[in-house]
């Protein structure tokens, strides 16, 4: 095993213990020997990763040292791009949100705007918090699409004109001196909702966004399967067999029936052939329906409203249960903005699964929303970005250039 790994192993021990660690602690959870541990808790020591924190209960002799994971040893800023809205944080090395913003914006106004209005929001944090911009360490974002994630660069998607290939990279290198990941939102966020107790011992979970599109991140193995040409999980456009046409120039697709941005058209429709008195009446005032609006209309159990929501739930359902039979995960989380719609959404997806499944693929499996909510993304952001920079600061802690400061 290569020396960087054997640290990682180390900081991973000390990272996951609930409580300041001995030691004895580390050779027990990760089977090195006490020599090896001694050596490579130098390295974490000399690093900043890991400090000693207290002093352990004795045992007979010399009371043990107590070492714990430097969460503050510096920041991370953390990005959640959607289509319609983007979430800001400032978050500590256990990806914890210290600090947030959100904010409308739309995606199609282009890299530039977004990402002039996503630096503003960023300095106004730091300002606020009174946090150094030479303490931000590292820059995680996910973004509404597939990602080259080796070079950062998003992929061409209709709905978003100018992103393809547009180098974020470096426009935030433009502003803070440090390394910048970009990656497909719906991977950040299932990396987000893995951080959760119960998911983190879990290797193989599919987490589905329902935003204003469809799609899936997949957990293989405790690690992000991104694929061959790394757009895995575009699960949005699977053929369900209906007579709509979607944005990408196929008809019948899942996410041009059941996405959120589906979903609004398909109440503004209902709206306006007079068969829900609740939502024409919101459209004759906003001119406009948002999820919000459908949300409330199931919530007073509209009928027309409940019965578009509950078919959608089923379609999703449906594919999803093509997916377990594929794949059998133990978890699948749904979540994005639209899965908030209510309870209703959630039970028809399950039901549909539970029908459709194989037996053997759902006995042990967990169907659940989303822990996090609308934090999944930007927590996901700052899981995937505190993970590759410590591996890259043990890379060169361990060739003695280095220390996290
Ligand atoms: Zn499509």
């Amino acid at each position: 095993m290569n020396m960087p790994r054997v640290t990682t192993e180390v900081l991973q021990a000390i990272r996951r213990s609930k409580k300041p660690s001995s030691k004895a602690d580390i050779v027990r959870s990760t089977g090195f020997s006490l020599v090896t541990v001694t050596e490579h808790v130098e390295t974490l020591v000399r690093s900043n990763l890991v400090i000693e924190v207290d002093m352990g209960p004795s045992t007979g002799g010399r009371r043990p040292r107590l070492l714990s994971f430097n969460a503050e040893a510096g920041y991370i800023v953390a990005v959640d791009l959607e289509t319609t809205h983007v979430q800001v944080g400032i978050v500590d090395l256990n990806c914890s949100i210290l600090a947030s913003k959100a904010s409308d914006i739309d995606v199609a106004s282009g890299p530039k705007a977004v990402l002039e209005h996503i630096k503003e929001m960023v300095f106004c944090l730091l300002k606020e918090n009174e946090i150094e911009t030479s303490l931000i360490k590292g820059i995680g974002m996910g973004v509404p699409g597939p990602v080259e994630y080796s070079t950062g660069l998003p992929a061409s998607l209709p709905i978003m004109p100018g992103w393809d290939r547009y180098p974020i990279r470096q426009f935030f290198a433009q502003h803070f001196q440090c390394p910048c990941y970009i990656d497909n939102n719906v991977y950040t966020m299932a990396l987000g909702e893995r951080t959760v107790e119960l998911a983190s011992e879990i290797d193989n979970l599919v987490f589905l966004k329902i935003g204003n599109g469809i799609g899936a991140g997949i957990i293989c193995n405790g690690q992000i399967y991104r694929g061959s040409a790394e757009c895995a999980g575009d699960v949005g456009h699977i053929n369900i067999g209906h007579d709509v046409l979607c944005y990408c120039g196929n008809r019948g697709c899942l996410e041009a029936i059941a996405g959120g941005r589906a979903m609004v058209r398909r109440a503004e429709q209902i709206a306006r052939d007079g068969q829900s008195k609740i939502l024409a009446e919101i459209l004759l005032v906003k001119g406009k329906l948002t999820s919000g609006d459908v949300k409330r209309a199931v919530l007073e159990s509209d009928p027309v409203v409940v019965e578009m929501v509950r078919e959608c739930g089923v379609l999703i359902g449906n594919v999803l249960a093509n997916l377990i039979n594929f794949f059998n995960p133990s978890l699948v989380c749904i979540g994005g903005g639209f899965s908030q719609i209510g309870d209703l959404l959630l039970a028809s997806i399950r039901q549909a699964i539970y029908h459709r499944s194989l037996p053997l693929a759902t006995r042990n499996l967990l169907i659940q929303q989303s822990s996090l909510g609308e934090k999944a993304g930007v927590i996901g952001a700052a899981v995937l970005t505190v993970d590759e920079i410590i591996n890259d600061s043990l890379k060169k802690t361990a060739s003695g250039i280095f220390s996290f400061y």
